[in-house]
C-alpha cells in the first residue's frame, strides 16, 4: 500500500496502473474510517483490480458554523484499516496541495439539493461536487463507491456523473449499521452516553414507519408526524428534518408509492445525526 500526498505522484501512480490496463476502483471520504467505510472498500475490493481510497476534510463543504475543525481525524489508525481491507493507494492530500489558490471555476449543484441536507447547508453540495469532480479527474475511476447513508450526496454524485458525462460508474453501498440500528457514521463518537442510547430510535421510527406503508399507509404527512413524534418523544435531540420524497429525483411526493426515500436528520449536543430508508418498488 501506497500514501500518497501530492497530485503529481498520484498522477503518476495512476498512469502506471492506466498503461497496464488495471480496472481502478474508487473510495472517496473524509478519514475516521469505521465499518460503513470498509463496506465500500471491501465491494471495491472485489471488484476492480486496484483499489484507491481518498482520505480527506473537504473545506468546501462546511459552513461557517459547521464542524470543519472538529471533525474526527486519525490517520495513524485509517492506514491499519486501509492495510487490512486490501488498499493499493491512499491519497492523503493537504488543503493546500487540492486548493493551492482560490478555484476559478467550481461546480454548482441546481438539482436535488433544495431539500433534506441541502435546505439547511446552503453551498454544501457545491463543495461535494466540486471535490468529486477533482477527484475523479485525477484517479480515473472504473467505479466509485458510495453509501446509500448518504443519498442525498449520492442522488447528487449521480446526477453529475450523467450530467457532465465522467467516464466511470456509481456503486452504491447500503448503510452499515450498529447492532442497534444506528447508523454507523465518524460524528457517533460525539454523542453523550445519554445520546448514543437514544440515537437507535432514529432507525426504529423509519422502520415504524415502513411497516405502516407496508400496512396500506399512503399519506406522506401522516407518515412524517408519526415519525417525529417518535423522535420527539424518544429522543433529546432536535429535528433538522423528516422527510419523503421520490427518489433519486428528491421531489416533493402527495401519495407514497413507486420509488421514495424518507429521510432524516436530527442534531444533538455536539453531532447532526443523518438517516434514511429508501423503498424502491419491485
Ligand atoms: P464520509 O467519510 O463520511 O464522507 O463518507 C465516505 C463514504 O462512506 C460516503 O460515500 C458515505 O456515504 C459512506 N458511508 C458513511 N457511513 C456509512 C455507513 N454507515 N454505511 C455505508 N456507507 C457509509
Amino acid at each position: 500500500m501506497r500514501v500518497i500526498t501530492t497530485i503529481s505522484d498520484l498522477k503518476a501512480a495512476i498512469k502506471a496502473e492506466k498503461s497496464q490496463q488495471k480496472t481502478i476502483g474508487f473510495v472517496p471520504t473524509m478519514g475516521y474510517l469505521h465499518e460503513g467505510h470498509k463496506a465500500l472498500l471491501k465491494k471495491a475490493r472485489e471488484e476492480n483490480q486496484v483499489v484507491v481510497l481518498s482520505i480527506f476534510v473537504n473545506p468546501l463543504q462546511f459552513g461557517p458554523n459547521e464542524d470543519l475543525e472538529s471533525y474526527p481525524r486519525d490517520f495513524e489508525q485509517d492506514q491499519k484499516v486501509a492495510q487490512e481491507e486490501g488498499v493499493d493507494i491512499i491519497f492523503h492530500p493537504s488543503v493546500t496541495e487540492m486548493y493551492p489558490n482560490e478555484l476559478s471555476v467550481t461546480m454548482k449543484v441546481k438539482k436535488r439539493t433544495d431539500v433534506l441536507c441541502g435546505e439547511s447547508r446552503p453551498g454544501h453540495f457545491d463543495g461535494v461536487a466540486t471535490v468529486v469532480s477533482k477527484l475523479f479527474h485525477l484517479v480515473q475511476p472504473d467505479k466509485a463507491y458510495f453509501g446509500k447513508k448518504d443519498a442525498q450526496q449520492l442522488a447528487v454524485i449521480e446526477g453529475l456523473v450523467n450530467d457532465f458525462n465522467f467516464p466511470l460508474q456509481i456503486v452504491p453501498v447500503d448503510t452499515v449499521r450498529e447492532h442497534d440500528g444506528l447508523a454507523k457514521s465518524s460524528r457517533n463518537v460525539y454523542l453523550s452516553e445519554k445520546e448514543r442510547a437514544e440515537a437507535p430510535a432514529l432507525y426504529r421510527s423509519l422502520l415504524d414507519a415502513v411497516n405502516r406503508i407496508k400496512a396500506g399507509e399512503v399519506n406522506p404527512e401522516r407518515i412524517v408526524q408519526v415519525i417525529s413524534d417518535r423522535i420527539q418523544t424518544e429522543t433529546s435531540g432536535q429535528i433538522d428534518y423528516v422527510s419523503i420524497l421520490t427518489y433519486p429525483d428528491l421531489e416533493k411526493v402527495e401519495v407514497v408509492q413507486g420509488n421514495f426515500i424518507m429521510a432524516l436528520a436530527v442534531k444533538f449536543s455536539k453531532a447532526r445525526l443523518i438517516d434514511n430508508v429508501i423503498l424502491v418498488e419491485e
